[in-house]
């Protein structure tokens, strides 16, 4: 992981005003719904000016959430950020903020399965929106989908299932060229290990709930933008009026999160590459699906747009899925769990419900084994590992 020296300092120091908070170098959170002015007139002209950084109501906006937005802009080489009360928040905003209803929509087959069911449940049947389903690996299906009505592409890369990637300036060219904007969820790689709008992208979401907020102790989301314009608009629009604003207290957890977000990275990194080394030379297992890992498919567009790695990788036994099963149930530091990004490793099988349709797309079988590395140690998850494979 090599995060830039601007990254580095809007982790820690960025963005603060500690001489406006009587020097406490942890800011203050506002716990306060509204703000008050010395007279009407003051209060008019902020609430009617073109001054959109005026604080009025908490709902359109907060002096801790501002915070957490400045920052997140910083690390993202945004213009401006926005704070959601959850990464689906961020993500459902930034369809109904990008999309009108009869649009259609391209979106990645392997990206977060509730924006799909969103979309199927939502945006299909009550906003006459359509959805096509693609790889995002290949252009050509990309110019058999696109339609007239085309007006957002949803990307994720690496996905979190089998950790594929998306050449993301490719991508982002062939849609602004025609018009559609692109939008990315960035949570897996973090923005210290991958910047999308460098590459052209629109629109970046983070889910906070993450390796951002860090601990396993709250939700929330973000969307960061080069385009200051279409931020503002979203603030005054459809964040104000669907109401999902982060609370002070969740902004406060997620500004204190990003303090120590570089270690934790690099920890947890050092351990998954011990641990994806452990399991690509194990007998038991046939693959391992790890961004870090020289075997990956995409090895060389890796190193093109990413920083580093974290803790987070897949893999497939040479065995059925049942034995799979029977593995990640002998884990004794792993809990069962779905989530990432906290403190603690984690292994579920995700695709274990899928249906034959889903499996053949993504190339894996009902067996794969999605784990998170947590602060554990690389020796002892490598041990918990070890004793689980030996079990089956
Ligand atoms: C968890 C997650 C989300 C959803 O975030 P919430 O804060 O739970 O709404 C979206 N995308 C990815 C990649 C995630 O892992």
């Amino acid at each position: 992981m090599r995060p830039e020296r601007e990254q580095l300092s809007a982790l820690t120091h960025g963005s603060e005003n500690y001489f406006g908070q009587l020097g406490a170098v942890a800011p203050p959170v506002f716990f306060s719904s509204l703000h008050v002015f010395p007279t009407f007139e003051e209060y008019m002209k902020a609430a009617t000016g073109v001054d959109g950084g005026a604080y009025i109501y908490g709902r359109v906006s907060n002096p801790t959430v501002r915070l957490l937005e400045q920052k997140l802009a910083t690390l993202e080489h945004g213009e401006d950020a926005l704070v959601f009360s959850s990464g689906m928040a961020a993500a459902t905003s930034a369809i109904l903020g990008t999309c009108k209803a009869g649009d259609h929509i391209l979106c990645m087959r392997d990206s977060y399965r509730p924006i799909h069911r969103f979309m199927a449940q939502v945006g299909k049947p009550r906003l006459n929106m359509d959805i096509s389903l693609v790889s995002g690996q290949d252009l050509q299906e990309v110019r058999n989908q696109i339609r007239p009505n085309t007006r957002l592409m949803i990307l994720e890369s690496p996905a979190t299932f089998v950790f594929s990637v998306v050449d993301l300036k490719a991508v982002a060219d062939f849609c602004r060229e025609r018009g559609v904007k692109t939008y990315m969820d960035n949570t897996c790689a973090t923005p210290l290990n991958q910047n999308p709008l460098d590459h052209g992208i629109d629109i970046v979401m983070h889910t906070l709930s993450k390796y951002i907020g860090g601990h396993s102790d709250m939700i929330g989301g973000a969307l960061i933008s080069r385009d200051g314009a279409w931020i503002h608009d979203m603030r005054h629009g459809v964040r104000e009026w669907l109401g999902g604003i982060l609370g002070p207290m969740e902004a406060w957890l997620a500004i204190r999160g990003l303090r120590s977000l570089a270690a934790r990275l690099a920890a947890h990194e050092g351990t998954a590459m011990q641990v994806a080394l452990f399991l690509e030379s194990h007998p038991k297992v046939k693959r391992v699906h790890y961004t870090g890992l020289k075997s990956h498919p995409q090895a060389n567009l890796i190193v093109r747009q990413m920083r580093g790695h974290t803790g987070l990788m897949s893999f497939e036994l040479d065995r059925p899925p049942e034995d799979a099963v029977k593995m990640i149930n002998a884990l004794k530091l792993f809990g069962k769990g779905c989530s990432w990004g906290g403190y603690e490793s984690l292994a579920l099988c995700p695709m274990y419900g899928a249906g034959e349709e889903e499996l053949i797309a993504s190339g894996v079988t009902r067996g794969l084994i999605r784990i998170h590395c947590g602060l554990e140690g690389a020796d002892n998850l490598i041990a918990d590992l070890a004793v689980a494979l030996d079990i089956i």
